[in-house]
Order: C-alpha cells, then sequence, then structure tokens
C-alpha cells in the first residue's frame, strides 16, 4: 500500500473539508488557500499526475473534467475568471503526487504566471 496523502482524504483516513464528491472525484479545500476560493479536485483512483492520465477510463476523464466547470458555475467563478492549475514535477512545484487540479478564483490573476 502507498503512502500517499491525498488518498487518504479519499478514503477520510485525514480530515478534509469536501466541496463535492462522486464515485469518481473529490473537491475539498486546500490547507493553505493562494486565493479565497482554492479548491484541489483529484480523481479518486491514484495517478501520480497529468502524465498518467491514460490509465484512467474516458468516463473518469470526461467527468473529472466536466467537474472544473461545475465548480466553477456553483461559485461563480465564470465572469471575473478563474484558474485551472496542475503542477506536474518538483521542478513545477509538485508536492503531493496524486494528481490534483488547483481550481483558484476571486482574486486577480497576473500572467504571465512566473
Ligand atoms: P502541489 O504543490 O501542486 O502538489 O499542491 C499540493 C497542495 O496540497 C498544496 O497547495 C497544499 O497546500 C495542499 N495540501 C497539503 N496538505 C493538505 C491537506 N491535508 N488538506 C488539504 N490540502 C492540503
Ligand atoms: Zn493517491
Amino acid at each position: 500500500m502507498h503512502d500517499c496523502l491525498f488518498c487518504k482524504i479519499i478514503n477520510k483516513e485525514i480530515e478534509s473539508d469536501i466541496v463535492y464528491e462522486t464515485d469518481n472525484v473529490l473537491v475539498f479545500k486546500d490547507i493553505n488557500p493562494q486565493a479565497p476560493i482554492h479548491y484541489l479536485l483529484v480523481p479518486k483512483k491514484h495517478i501520480s499526475s497529468i502524465m498518467e492520465i491514460e490509465k484512467l477510463g474516458f468516463p473518469e476523464i470526461h467527468e473529472l473534467l466536466n467537474t472544473i466547470g461545475r465548480i466553477a458555475s456553483e461559485n461563480d467563478l465564470e465572469k471575473d475568471g478563474f484558474r485551472v492549475v496542475t503542477n506536474t514535477g518538483s521542478g513545477a512545484g509538485q508536492s503531493v503526487f496524486h494528481l490534483h487540479f488547483h481550481i483558484l478564483g476571486k482574486r486577480k490573476f497576473n500572467w504571465p504566471p512566473g
């Protein structure tokens, strides 16, 4: 059994503030928010990053991406804009090696990100 923080959150071995849950995906609040809305969207199946997305089935991938729009709508993020980030590899700041999308909203964003 691998030691994965987000698998423990998914299995409710570690507490989190859950925003949305289905059989395939979980959305919970980031413990160290970088924006007024800062959620983490994860597939319940463990894959380490976007580089392993082919290990998910099409229905799971479809649901995962659809959930971004659902969460944006539910939190009224579309009008002012929001950002979805998936850090991939420690060089890009990935610290938890279970695929996750940061969903960030209700703050100003710069581009390029720097
Ligand atoms: P990343 O650095 O892209 O891998 O993102 C990992 C994210 O997980 C960071 O933004 C952390 O703040 C967040 N995080 C770490 N531990 C927890 C936790 N127990 N509950 C919620 N979010 C967490
Ligand atoms: Zn995991």
